[in-house]
């Protein structure tokens, strides 16, 4: 049990958005459990009182599309500056060394930083496969489990390499037979409905450019059979929209359509080049987009139409994408990145703070199939974050301490994040890890990754 004491202002983000001053949250097991004030605890030990007198409360932050194994490249000169098709070309050739451990501590860290960033319940997209390295999903598993963070992972797929018309190596790519059956496997070991449930899995074959439309098809199928969501980048930049003209003969989205991928169980990474026509189809399929601002302006892909997405009723969520091409996973930096990028192609107004807390927050939990989250609630899962705005970074700030978090600071960390009731963040710190010890052995694994390609 947890008693969340004075928490100096909370968003609830519930159906009437109700804002509250000076209240406690208390928490039994894995959920909320009330909202009120001057509980009286005084006499049960068994309770653990956090004083969050200093503290804005919101619920926690979700992420709906990465790259874990990207973190290992991040910065990396050859491709600091250039646009997706070069990008991937230059990094496939370092990323097709990834083994078991690479994957393993690239997950681990980047979980660590999501988390101290505010983040609650991630996704990630893991598409390679080198030969001989097994298992990644289960290894992903483990990883999670030790950070103590909820995940919505994808099991990944690239089934056209290069000797097929495609851009990844063919040693990184895998067969649809292949992918298939191992989706049909993690989904039986590792897929949990339940409302709370820690553990879900999605399906996501890349992207048109990389994916046999067999790959698409047979991922759809399963998908459907099983209740599982589906998910694949799309219409992320113009030489997509080419390519898919050239060799399909229509725009991405008329591809996806024809194979059956629209629907409120499926939604893209990115989602920038939709036309009108598009936009409409999308609203009413409820068709989902990952909108990941601070990857498109690194890698100048263009602006996505979120402000119309979010009027029209179209879901969107909020996601840092892969870290090679953000090159963070600063969470609550992302809802500041969202607000802002929105308003360089609309105006001023184009979406307020509130309005980017809410895609980050409810809007990613019904992406992801999470009804019982992103919102502060009685009966809510327990998974919320905690920022200190009497820090000198908000000073002058407080006249909206909501606002504060996302218009000012210059450092993204939480000082609480709670994920299903337990603390996994306290004082700014992730319980339990030595991130001194992490950062060096990501260093050194990076480092001999990157030697493999120059040698
Ligand atoms: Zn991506």
């Amino acid at each position: 049990m947890l008693l969340l004491k004075n928490c100096y202002y909370v968003a609830t983000f519930d159906e009437n958005d109700r804002e509250l001053r000076n209240v406690d949250i208390y928490i039994e097991n894995n959920r909320i459990k009330r909202i009120g004030r001057d509980f009286r605890v005084e006499t049960d030990l068994t309770v653990q009182v956090y004083d969050c007198s200093n503290l804005v409360i919101i619920p926690g932050l979700v992420n709906t599309h990465h790259h874990f194994f990207q973190v290992l490249t991040r910065n990396y000169p050859p491709v600091q500056n250039a646009k997706l098709f070069d990008w991937l070309v230059n990094l496939y050739r370092v990323w097709k060394h990834i083994d078991e451990e690479a994957i393993y501590y690239s997950s681990l860290i980047v979980m660590a930083e999501l988390l101290k960033t505010g983040c609650t319940l991630t996704s990630d997209h893991h598409y390679l496969y080198p030969e001989g390295v097994k298992e990644i999903f289960d290894i992903q598993i483990d990883a999670a489990k030790k950070m103590g963070i909820r995940t919505a992972l994808t099991r990944g797929s690239m089934t056209m390499g290069e000797s097929n018309g495609g851009l990844p190596p063919d040693s990184i790519c895998q067969d649809t037979d292949t992918v298939i059956k191992d989706s049909q496997r993690v989904i039986e070991k590792f897929h949990d409905p339940s409302p709370f449930s820690m553990t879900r899995v999605i399906l996501a074959p890349c992207s048109p450019f990389n994916v046999e439309e067999k790959t698409m098809v047979e991922s759809e199928k399963l998908a459907r059979t099983y209740g599982v969501k589906l998910h694949t980048h799309l219409a992320e930049t113009l030489d997509e929209e080419k390519y898919c003209l050239e060799k399909y003969g229509v725009r991405p989205f008329r591809y996806m359509e024809k194979l059956n991928w629209v629907g409120e169980d499926v939604f893209f990474a990115h989602g920038i080049w939709f036309n009108d026509d598009e936009m409409k189809l999308l609203a009413e399929t409820k068709t989902g987009v990952a909108h990941c601002p601070t990857s498109n302006m690194r890698l100048g892909s263009g602006i996505a139409r979120v402000k119309e997405m979010y009027n029209m009723g179209i879901p969107v969520s909020l996601a840092v994408d892969g870290s090679s091409s953000n090159d963070s996973s600063d969470m609550l930096g992302e809802v500041r990145n969202c607000m802002l990028l929105q308003r360089v192609r609309y105006g001023n107004d184009a979406l307020t703070a509130r309005d980017a807390l809410k895609i980050a927050t409810k809007g990613g939990a019904k992406m992801l199939g999470f009804d019982s989250l992103g919102a502060i609630k009685e009966g809510y899962a327990a998974d919320l974050i905690g920022i200190n705005v009497r820090d000198f970074q908000f000073a002058g700030s407080l006249s909206d301490p909501l606002a504060a978090i996302v218009f000012t600071g210059f450092n993204h960390s939480v000082e609480l994040n709670i994920v299903n009731g337990r603390v996994v963040v306290s004082k700014g710190k992730v319980v339990g890890l030595d991130e001194g010890e992490l950062t060096e052995k990501v260093n050194r694994i990076s480092s001999s990754l990157i030697n493999r390609v120059d040698a």
